[in-house]
C-alpha cells in the first residue's frame, strides 16, 4: 500500500563457497530445491557467514542480505526483535575478504545462474536490492565503511546496475562516528539508501520498545545528519499490546517529531510503516500482536498529512 503526501580477487575460493553451500541443503540429485518464502528469513539459508537469501515481499523479489553481526549482538534491544539468543554487544571484526568472495559468488550465481529459478516463486524471480541487514546493529561493525568498499567492488566486478538498490537498514545510533558518516556518504553512490529505525520518540518510549537509553534529541539530531548523507527512510513498527494499540501520546509526539523535521526541511523520503509480521523472539513476544491494516492507514493518513509519502506494510 503506497500513499503519498508532499515531498574480487578470490573468485575461485568464491565459486568452491557457494558450491558448497548449494550442496548443504541438497535433494537426492545433489541440488537444492527449496523456494524461498516470505516469512523465511534465515540467515543461514545459504550456509554462507555473512550472505544470505531473503524473498521480499516489499519489492516482489529477492534481497540479499549481508549478516554483520553473526554473533547476534545488538546495541538495541527491540522488544519485537526476531534475532534468537540476540544479545548485548557490538558486531565482531570483520573478515572483509570472505564477506566480498561470499557476495561475488552468491549474486554471480544470481546473475548468471539459475538460482532465480530454482529458489523464487514464479512474480518474484529478479534480483532487487543488497541490504545490510542481519543479526544485531550493523553499523557497529569497525570495519562498516570497508564493508562499503566491498559491496561496491562486489557490484562493479559483476555489473549491477542501478535497478538494483543496496540498503542499510539501522537504528541509526552510530552515526555520531565520522567512519559510519563516511561509509553511508559512500553507499548513497551505490543506488544505496538507509531505512532509519524510528518506532518511538520518547524517552519512556525508546526504553519500552527499543530498550535504549538513547535520547529523542540524539534520534533526531542523527536521523538529520543521515538524510543529509544519503537518501533514508524512516522504518517505523507499530504493534499493540496485550490487546491495546500505541499509546496516543506517543502517536502524538511522534507526529510532531515528523513535523519537526518537515518543517526544517530534512530531505526524507518518506516513511515505511509496519507492524510485527513474524513472532518476536524477546521475552516480551506474548504481549505483542500486530495492528489491523484499518489502524496502519489510519496512522499512515495521519504522516501524510504532515506532508511525508508513506508505505504502509500489514
Ligand atoms: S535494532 Fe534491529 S537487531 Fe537490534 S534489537 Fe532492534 S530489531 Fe533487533
Amino acid at each position: 500500500m503506497f500513499k503519498t503526501g508532499g515531498q574480487g580477487g578470490g573468485e575461485q575460493r568464491a565459486k568452491v563457497l557457494v558450491s558448497r553451500s548449494l550442496a548443504s541443503t541438497s535433494n537426492p540429485q545433489g541440488m537444492d530445491q527449496t523456494v524461498l518464502t516470505t516469512t523465511d528469513h534465515s540467515r543461514e539459508r545459504a550456509g554462507l557467514r555473512y550472505v544470505y537469501p531473503v524473498l521480499s515481499r516489499r519489492s516482489r523479489g529477492l534481497s540479499v542480505g549481508v549478516n554483520l553481526n553473526p554473533n547476534n549482538a545488538c546495541n538495541w534491544r527491540c522488544v519485537y526483535c526476531q534475532v534468537e539468543g540476540l544479545r548485548k554487544g557490538a558486531a565482531p571484526s570483520i573478515d572483509i575478504v570472505q564477506l566480498g568472495e561470499e557476495l561475488e559468488a552468491f549474486l554471480g550465481q544470481v546473475l548468471r545462474g539459475d538460482y532465480l529459478e530454482r529458489h523464487l516463486p514464479v512474480g518474484f524471480q529478479e534480483l532487487r536490492d543488497i541490504a545490510i541487514s542481519g543479526n544485531g546493529e550493523p553499523t557497529t561493525a569497525r570495519e562498516f565503511p570497508e564493508v562499503i568498499q566491498a559491496i561496491a567492488r562486489v557490484r562493479g566486478s559483476l555489473g549491477i546496475g542501478a535497478s538494483v538498490k543496496t540498503i542499510l537498514i539501522t537504528n541509526g545510533s552510530q552515526l555520531h562516528r565520522p567512519e559510519v558518516r563516511q561509509g553511508i556518504e559512500r553507499l548513497a553512490s551505490l543506488t544505496g539508501e538507509v531505512w532509519f529505525k524510528v518506532d518511538r520518540v520518547t524517552r519512556e518510549g525508546l526504553w519500552q520498545v527499543n530498550r535504549t537509553r538513547m535520547s529523542p534529541e540524539r534520534v533526531e539530531r542523527n536521523l538529520a545528519m543521515c538524510a543529509e548523507l544519503c537518501p533514508t527512510w524512516i522504518q517505523t513498527c507499530m504493534f499493540s499490546w496485550d490487546g491495546a494499540p500505541p499509546p496516543e501520546a506517543e502517536i502524538e509526539a511522534y507526529l510532531e517529531f515528523l513535523q519537526r523535521l518537515w518543517r526544517q526541511t530534512v530531505p526524507l523520503c518518506g516513511v515505511l510503516l509496519y507492524t510485527v509480521a513474524r513472532p518476536s523472539a524477546q521475552p516480551e513476544a506474548r504481549h505483542l500482536a500486530p495492528l489491523t491494516a484499518e489502524a496502519l492507514c489510519a496512522l499512515a493518513d495521519r504522516i501524510c498529512e504532515v506532508g511525508l509519502r508513506v508505505q504502509v506494510y500489514p
